[in-house]
């Protein structure tokens, strides 16, 4: 068997802690149900990122649009800072009160894999970026880790069905298994050219046999101008200096009339690697670093109790507002207002915790994965640094 919880499984409140099963108990036995308002937030980010990007709202509203609550959200690609409130629920605690522990699964993986993507992005600046680590994780959550993984900024996912959920075609090369059965790196190439769709762009893999300059001059001469890139997933263990070897291949190429193919680079790739070797390749095939992407701790709280602020020891009670300026990103969380406000760079702060979902009735539409990307993309064009 499979062992990964099914949607209906999630939707039931089995992926609970027990503890909250117990306080249902309790609840319960003694009659007491009381309206609550909880707030998720993170109080800190993992290796002291500065920002991070929400994800994974759209499945908390999967799970939240059958319950009788009220619900705020912030949209999904946001970039968040520590203490902001990123979802509210104002209801009976008993009718969601169990979906805690999946609420925050959801929030907590998927933020932290848009914001590894987010991460690789900047530091790839406008060159292609792709995720090619669904091997890396349990194929049940695969699709949900790929289509977080182009919200962050990807620019293209491996894995079919991690495509289809972003909306886009899959990406992808090809593997040395086809080299290895077809026993010869030019061969396999133009056996890739004979028969894919000529839509598809042509990457040939030149580290399955032989030297990757020689490699990368066989496949160039034998496709010409069909050739669109070459690819180097170089062992660590015959690496050297990586970024010699890429601007050796790069040198021969250019040489030898072939400046129309494309570096591509894979394996063990981070954002601090793809800084370093940037300026000598053209596209980038990240896995582990962002499948496996740290999650960002989310914690959810209760800060009202029949509408009055309460909260625990570290905690702000009452419901917020969430403000942020609409050209420099400076936020500012106070208690809930709803009116915009200037800000001292002249542009306006606005409320993004916003309404969504009313005793199921949801307010607005969920975003396309397309527009949450875009909405990632603009906000990284105005920060400086990682
Ligand atoms: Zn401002």
């Amino acid at each position: 068997m499979i062992h990964t919880a099914d949607s209906q499984q999630i939707r039931d409140g089995l992926v609970t802690d027990v503890y909250f099963e117990r306080t249902r108990e309790i609840l319960r036995a003694k009659g007491i149900d009381r309206s609550v308002t909880a707030e998720f937030l993170a109080k800190d980010f993992p290796r002291d990122y500065p920002w991070a990007v929400l994800a994974g709202m759209e499945e908390c509203v999967a799970l939240l649009k059958d319950l009788p609550v009220d619900v705020r959200i912030i949209q999904e690609g946001t970039f968040i800072h520590p203490f902001q409130p990123v979802l509210e629920i104002r209801g009976k605690y008993l009718d969601f009160g169990r979906y805690e522990t999946a609420l925050l699964g959801f929030l907590c993986q998927a933020s932290g894999v848009a914001t590894m993507a987010a991460r690789c992005r900047k530091a790839a600046e406008n060159r292609t970026l792709n995720s090619f680590g669904a091997r890396r994780m349990h194929p049940a959550i695969a699709p949900m880790v790929e289509r977080n993984a182009y919200i962050g900024g990807c620019d293209g996912v491996a894995m079919g069905l991690g495509a289809q959920l972003a909306g886009i075609e899959p990406s992808g090369t090809m593997p040395h298994a086809l080299i290895l059965i077809m026993g010869d790196t030019v061969a396999a190439t133009q056996a890739f050219h004979d028969i894919i769709d000529p839509r598809v762009k042509r990457v040939s893999l030149i580290d399955t046999f032989n030297d990757e300059k020689m490699e990368a001059l066989n496949v160039a001469e034998a496709l010409g101008k069909d050739l669109y890139a070459v690819r180097l997933d170089t062992p660590k263990s015959r690496r050297g200096d990586f970024r010699k070897i890429l601007e050796e291949v790069r040198w021969e190429l250019d040489l030898r009339g072939h400046k129309h193919v494309k570096l591509f680079i894979s394996g063990g790739l981070d954002e601090y690697r793809i800084q370093e070797l940037r300026d000598c390749v053209d596209a980038f095939g990240v896995g582990t670093a962002i499948t496996a992407a740290p999650v960002i701790d989310f914690s959810m709280d209760i800060v009202e109790v029949e509408n009055k602020p309460l909260a625990k020891r570290g905690k702000r009670s009452g419901s917020k507002s969430v403000m942020r300026c609409d050209a420099c990103m400076a936020t500012e969380v106070v208690p809930q207002r709803k009116k915009a406000k200037p800000c001292s760079c002249g542009g306006t702060m606005v409320e993004i915790l916003k309404p969504f979902l009313s005793k199921g009735n949801m307010k607005t539409a969920l975003p396309a994965p397309r527009e949450i990307r875009d909405h990632v993309i603009g906000q990284l064009a105005k920060i400086q640094d990682l």
